[in-house]
Order: C-alpha cells, then structure tokens, then sequence
C-alpha cells in the first residue's frame, strides 16, 4: 500500500520535472466542465495554437481523448503535466473571435466549454468529412536566393522546379502534384528541395470553386426603389452599418412592409466595404423563396440548412472559414459562421422560439448574436412584425409605454450585456405598395356550434369563404397548430383520456389510413375500423388505438382537433378541392416541402393547410384567405408565453393574405371571442398587444421584468430523484446566503408541469431576480460543485422560453 503511494509519487515528480512550458489548456469533447493542462511537445512547439482540435491521453491508462486548445501558457500551477500526443487538425478551427464567443456561452448558459464547442463546430468539419486536401508549396526563401540556386544547380529537372517557383507571387501556392508535373517531374524531386529549406510544404483544406446554391439565377437582380417609409428607415441604419460599432437595431415592421427589402440594402452598403455577413432565418423559413431574394441580389451567398449532406456542411464551412463566401443564411447554428471581417447580423423573426436550442448549451440565437457583434464590434438588425417582448422592452419603445406604467427604464434583457443606449427601434408601419392589411374577421364557435348539429370544424362562414375563394381563382391558407387528428382519446364512461404510458401526457390519435377511407364521422370511432395509432408527441412512444376503452370497455370518443381531422372535414365539404397538408407528419423531407409550394406558387394546389410550418415568411401574391381554424389550441398551455405565442402566431399567418393586388381577409376561429389577446391579434395591433401583456408580466415579475434560470432534475427513480433534487436546492441556497442577495428567489424543488416525460420523473426550481448578473454571481458560486451537475440528470436553462 505505502509502496505503491510511494511509487506514484515518485512518478508525479519525474513527470513534474520533465514538464516544461509551455502548456496548452485543453477541453474535452466530453461534458467534463473543466480545462487540463498538457504540455506542448518540443516538435509541436510553434505549430500547437489555441482553436485547434487535439488529442490527448487521458487518465491513469492513459486512454486517447480529443479535446481543443482553448489557451497557451508558459507556466502551469499543476505538478503533473503529460504532454499532448498530437495535433488533429492543423486547421485553427475555433478562430479567437469565435473562441471568446463560445467562452462567453459557457460561462453564461452554465455549459461546459467542450459542449459549446461541439456545437459550435460542425461535427463534419471536425471528422474532415468529404474534403481533400492539398500538399501546397511555398517559396521559403528569397527570390534572390532561388536564383542563384538555380544558376548552381546541375539537375535539369530541379532546375525547372525552381524556375517554375520563381514564377509565383509572393506568398502564392501551388499544388505539388501540379508543380511537379509542369516540371517534368515527380513530387519525390520537389520534396528535396524542401529538405534543402528552398521550399515549404504545407497540408491545405482544397476548396472548389464556390458552389451556388440550387436554384439560383446567374444574373443578379436589381435593387427596388425604396418608398418612403423604407427610405427613412435606411437612412437611419446607415450610418450604424457603416461605422464599426456594436449596435442592436429593431425592425418592427408588419407583414408584407418591406423589411427583407432593408435587409438586402444594409448588406449591400457593407459589401463593397471588404465586410461579411450573418442572416439568420427560423429553419421553417429556409424555403427556397427566401433564399432565392438573397441569392438574385448577391453571388457569394452560402446556404446552411438541415438538409445538406455531411460533405456540402464542410465545403460551405471551409468556404465561409477562408473568406470565399461572404454572406450565410442559415437557422440558429448559422450564429456560428466563421466569416472573417463580420460587418453585420441580421435575425429575421427575431422572436421566434426555434431560435432557442433545448439541448446543451440551451443558448439563444439571437442572444448570442447579439453578443458576437458586440465582441466583433458591428451592428445586428433584428426584424419581426411581432418582436419579443424582451426585445421591444429593450428598445426606445419601452420609453413610451415606462411613463404610463411607471415600468423602469433599465431591467433585464440585453441591457446588461450590451447597454441600453445601443439599442434602437425601426418602424414599418404599412405594408408596401399600399397594400392594405387583411381584413378580419372573428367566428364565435360556441354560437356556431349551437347553430349547427354534430361537431363542425369549419364554420358555415370559413367554409363558404374557402369555396368563394377559390371560385375566382385565389388561393388560401388554413392553419391548424396541432398534428395528428385529435389530441385525446376520452372515455365517457370513465372521464378518463387515455395516457402515455411513459409520459405525464395525453396520447394523440394519428390516422394511418387515406382519408377516403377513413372510418371515423364526426369524431365517433366507428367499430371495427381502426387504422390509426396513438403517438406521444413528448416520448414518441406509438401504440395502436384500442377498440374500446381498456378500463371499462365502453366506446372511446376522440377529443379535440389536429390537422387530419381538419383534412377529413374538407375533404366532406369539398370533394373537389385541390389542397395539401403541411405538417411534420406530412412531410417527410424538404423536397416534399418544396415540392408542394411549387406546386401552390403555380396553382396548382388551391389550399394549404398545416401547422406553423405554414405561417412564416411564405410570399404568394395570390393568396387572399386566411383561416385560422382554432386560435385557442396555444393559449390554453400553462406557461406565461402563451398569450405572446398566440399572438404571434395568428399575426404572422395572417400576415400571408392580401400580399398581391386583391385583398386579403382573414378569419380566426375561436371559442373565446372577448380574449384580449386574439381581439388585439385580429387587429395587428402589436403595441397595444406589447403595452397590455408588458404591464401583465409587470405585475407578477415575470421576463422581462425578471430574469429566470430554470434547472430540470429527472430520474427514473422518484427517491432518487428527490433526492438530487434536495441536494441543488440546498447548495443554492447556501450560496444565496453567502452571496448575501436579496433579489433572487428560489421556488422549487417542484414537480414540472410535464412530470413525467419518456419514462423519466422531473422536477424542476426556477430562480428568479429582478437583475441577470445576481444569477450569473449564483450560478458561478456554484459551478465547481460538480457532484450536482450531473450532465445525465440536471439540466439548467438560462433564459428559459418553455416551462413545460
Ligand atoms: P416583410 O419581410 O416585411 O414581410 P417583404 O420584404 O417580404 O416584407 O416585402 C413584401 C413584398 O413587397 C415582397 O414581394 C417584396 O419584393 C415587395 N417589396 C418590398 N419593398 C418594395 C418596394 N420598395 N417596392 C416594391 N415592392 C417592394
Ligand atoms: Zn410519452
């Protein structure tokens, strides 16, 4: 026993006296919270450099790991240093920019900074996915040099090599194969010439000619004439693109304004300048029409999207990474581009919630661009017809609304991170060329339904408006915001809906058969016929749909609506109808997806109807309705975002009719006419909308006026996970203590409002206070007490959006 503790020591000291700097700290690509050190071997000295993807040994066997220099140091205060086994990639994949960045998301959304890092590099960029690489040769030595070599050198075919180098430019490559052969000679004779140090040979990504984006057009388009409330909105923007400065600016501008118009001309302004940009769009939004305005306006744009292959991710990265491409449009992950020269941000829908990544690290998009063009020192221009209420609380639009309601004008939001003064507010207030908003229109469905017999879907009006519609040749968009066919499955008998054996939830009744052959009318499971499944939308367990109900036998009624029983209700009504049916089930991939909106920009689908999928960014001149089937499905969840959520939803999708000439009309169904959110949405009216629900929050602090880090424990074990549970609660309490915080209050340990998800208990404590940085100080005070974070049970969120 003492022996081997001796031995170990002995062990510990050679180690300690053979290690000398520098040392590289290195993370692991694992969810250790925590930076190593590792000594720089004598032959990497000079080549190891922070950004670079390394590997190492760890532990007592030594076990191989991969990891990132994150830093390098000339001394280390650790007595036991091995050395670094070698470098992955020469390549400085995370830049210092990126790097500072990623630093800043660990530290703030309390994620280790390996788990950052695999986020923000691309898994097919690490593993070298589908890209060759070059042997490039350099000149090392001075022209002169190479000249008199040449005069001294008796081998012919050396000879042409070096004549063929005196030939490049400063600092130019050439590929040795290539050089080789324009030589008459092997690339074994150009490596000579390198031992001789007259050249240098060096291992280059290759990168292709810059590949287009499908679908673009070769010759670009112009530039519209900007009206006058676009105008003044540039004119304003100007002078922010352009300085160099870090600033926030909001474009609240309702459908149909113009705002993607500003877009393109703020890029435009930095452009020429040598400067590069971010766009980033919801994923739902990435349809080949938005994409298209981008690329007809400019020629080097790199599309990110989730449906490129592993190869076309890396060749876009590497084209970004070497300047080759100079604006990104991609979903949230593109905040990660490796633009050299960034001259701007824009976020498009800056308040959608996809935006928001619920995996490690829960960062937001947004948020975190709003942070790299602080530390990049460029403007970010954020649009939306519904913005945030963190965002416009941030804004000068809080100004008006703080004397009405005594709100204070410095609270959360970015505020702290960036300042209030650079944030600004854009307003479009009207929709271009004169158009008028969509006319709209509100269906009471309670009486509806004392007016007509059965269970009805469509309203006498919707559905006379649908056929009117397209009748004369226009086209309609139907949103439904829940899939399957009816969200639960209820017995009369019992009052029980039937329940995910897994989950604290109801199962949804998905319909597997055609709908000409469905067997279910007006919502009664016809005996005999049942095709359909039960689909968990939490754990995605499936099971069949039992004939009757499994506690008493009775008959099941379905409950509830889904875009399959809108279908089926359609389909009833209108046997002729040409329409299609967006919706995650529907669409397998992008290309069906893409294939139905060709298909409705041409006419040849009459109707779309589908979830939120369909309510963002889509531009066809020719459609004139808009129904919103049930405009209560998002308000009735328990979280304080479902009024925001509701009202963005019903603006944005009907934001989708009247953007042509003819115009639009919207009708929102529901059965709660007099809520103040959908009247405020039926009328666009976003201020008011803000100013109402902002003095709500007011009331009861809740974001904006408060800030919220929610951590979720879950175990299979109930005890256990009490356990865990108690445990966090205590060390945070502890901590408040020590911090001597008034502000922050701990609620919790609790069970979620989802306590059980795929088999897994949860419980949650949320942590609030009035100010970001009395949670950063919290959560810092914490973060080493790595028993409790266990990356496998708890999961913090900063800044949560969800609080299912
Ligand atoms: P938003 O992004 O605010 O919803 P868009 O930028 O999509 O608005 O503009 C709506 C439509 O108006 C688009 O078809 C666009 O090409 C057109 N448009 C934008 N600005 C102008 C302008 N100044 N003159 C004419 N048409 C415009
Ligand atoms: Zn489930």
């Amino acid at each position: 026993m003492s022996r081997s503790l001796f031995g170990e020591l002995l062990i510990e000291e050679k180690e300690a006296e053979r290690a000398e700097g520098p040392f590289a700290s290195v993370v692991l690509e694992t969810t250790l919270d925590k930076e190593l050190d590792y000594a720089i071997p004598p032959k990497l000295r000079g080549i190891a450099r922070p950004g670079q993807r390394v590997r190492v040994p760890l532990g007592k066997g030594n076990k191989p790991a991969f990891g990132w220099i994150v830093d390098i140091h000339p001394t280390s205060e650790y007595p036991r240093i091995k050395p670094l086994s070698g470098i992955e990639d020469e390549r400085v994949l995370v830049t210092p920019a990126l790097m500072e960045l990623a630093r800043w998301i660990s530290r703030y959304y309390f994620c280790p900074l390996g788990t950052v890092l695999e986020t923000v590099i691309p898994s097919a960029v690490k593993k070298k996915i589908g890209l060759g690489y070059l042997q490039m040769v350099r000149t090392a030595a001075s022209t002169k040099a190479i000249q008199k070599l040449l005069e001294k050198t008796r081998a012919r075919k050396q000879r042409a090599v070096l004549g063929r180098l005196l030939q490049l430019a400063i600092g130019e490559g050439i590929e040795i194969h290539k050089l080789a052969e324009e030589a008459g000679t092997t690339p074994a004779t150009v490596r000579k010439l390198a031992k001789a140090g007259v050249i240098s040979i060096s291992s280059e990504a290759e990168w292709r000619e810059f590949e287009k984006p499908e679908g673009t057009s070769q010759k670009l388009e112009k530039e519209l004439v900007l009206n006058e409330d676009q105008q003044r909105v540039f004119d304003e923007l100007l002078p922010r693109m352009t300085n160099g400065e870090f600033s926030v600016n909001l474009l609240f501008g309702v459908t149909g304004s113009g705002k993607t118009e500003i877009y393109l001309r703020c890029l435009s302004e930095i452009l020429p300048k040598g400067k590069t940009a971010i766009v980033m769009v919801p994923e739902i939004a990435l349809t080949p029409q938005t994409v298209q305005r981008f690329t007809a306006r400019f020629s080097d744009v790199a599309v990110l999207h989730s449906g490129l292959s592993q190869t076309q991710r890396h060749r876009f990265w590497q084209q970004i990474f070497s300047g080759n491409a100079r604006i990104v449009i991609g979903a949230r992950s593109a905040v990660f581009a490796p633009l050299p020269n960034l001259g701007l941000i824009v976020v498009d829908e800056e308040h959608e919630s996809t935006y928001k990544q619920e995996t490690a690290p829960r960062y937001h998009g947004r948020d975190v661009a709003i942070k790299r063009a602080q530390l990049e020192a460029c403007p970010v221009l954020l649009g939306s017809a519904t913005p945030s209420l963190e965002m416009w609380h941030n804004t000068n639009a809080v100004l008006r609304t703080a004397a009405k309601y005594d709100l204070p004008l410095v609270s959360g939001g970015a505020q702290h991170r960036a300042g209030a003064s650079h944030f600004h507010l854009l307003t479009l207030p009207h929709r271009v060329r004169g158009l008028a908003l969509p006319t709209p229109e509100l269906i009471d469905m309670k009486v509806e339904s004392k007016m007509r017999k059965g269970v009805n879907l469509i309203s006498a009006r919707l559905a006379h408006l649908l056929r009117y519609t397209v009748e004369t040749g226009k086209q309609a968009i139907l949103l439904l915001n829940r899939r399957g066919y009816s969200n639960f499955v209820y017995c009369v008998s019992c009052q029980e809906p039937i329940h995910c054996k897994y989950c604290d939830t109801t199962m949804t009744y998905h319909r597997s058969t055609p709908v000409e052959q469905a067997g279910y009318v007006g919502g009664r499971i016809e005996k005999g016929i049942h095709t359909g499944q039960l689909h968990c939308h939490y754990c995605l367990a499936v099971s069949p749909l039992p004939a009757q109900c499994p506690t008493c036998g009775k008959k099941l009624t379905l409950f509830g609506l889904g875009t399959q029983r809108v279908e089926e209700e359609i389909r009833r009504l209108m046997p002729e109808l040409k329409y299609a049916r967006v919706d995650s089930d529907a669409m397998r991939s992008g290309s069906d997806y893409e294939s139905i909106l060709r298909q409705f920009s041409v006419g040849e689908i009459q109707v779309l109807l589908g979830t939120q999928m369909i309510a963002k960014g889509l531009d066809y001149p020719n459609v004139t309705l808009v129904g919103v089937v049930s405009a209560d499905t998002a308000l009735a969840l328990p979280d304080f975002r479902s009024a925001e959520r509701t009202f963005q939803l019903i603006t944005q999708v009907a934001g989708r009719a009247g953007r042509g000439d003819s115009p639009g009309r919207v009708l929102v169904q529901t059965f709660l006419p007099n809520d103040p959110t959908i009247q405020l949405a039926i009328r666009q009216d976003y201020p008011a909308f803000a100013e109402r629900e902002l003095a709500n929050r007011k009331q009861v602090e809740l974001p904006p006026f408060a800030r919220m880090v929610r951590i979720v424990i879950r175990d299979e074990d109930q005890e256990k996970l009490h356990k865990l549970s108690e445990e966090l609660a205590v060390t945070l309490q502890g901590a408040m203590q020590k911090l001597k915080d008034k502000t922050i209050r701990l609620r919790g340990p609790m069970p979620c409002p989802i306590s059980r998800i795929a088999g897994f208990y949860r419980n949650q404590i949320v942590l609030q206070s009035p100010r970001a940085e009395m949670l950063q100080d919290l959560l810092k005070a914490v973060r080493s007490e790595t028993s409790i974070w266990r990356p496998e049970s708890v999961a913090v969120d900063v800044d949560p959006i969800s609080l299912l």
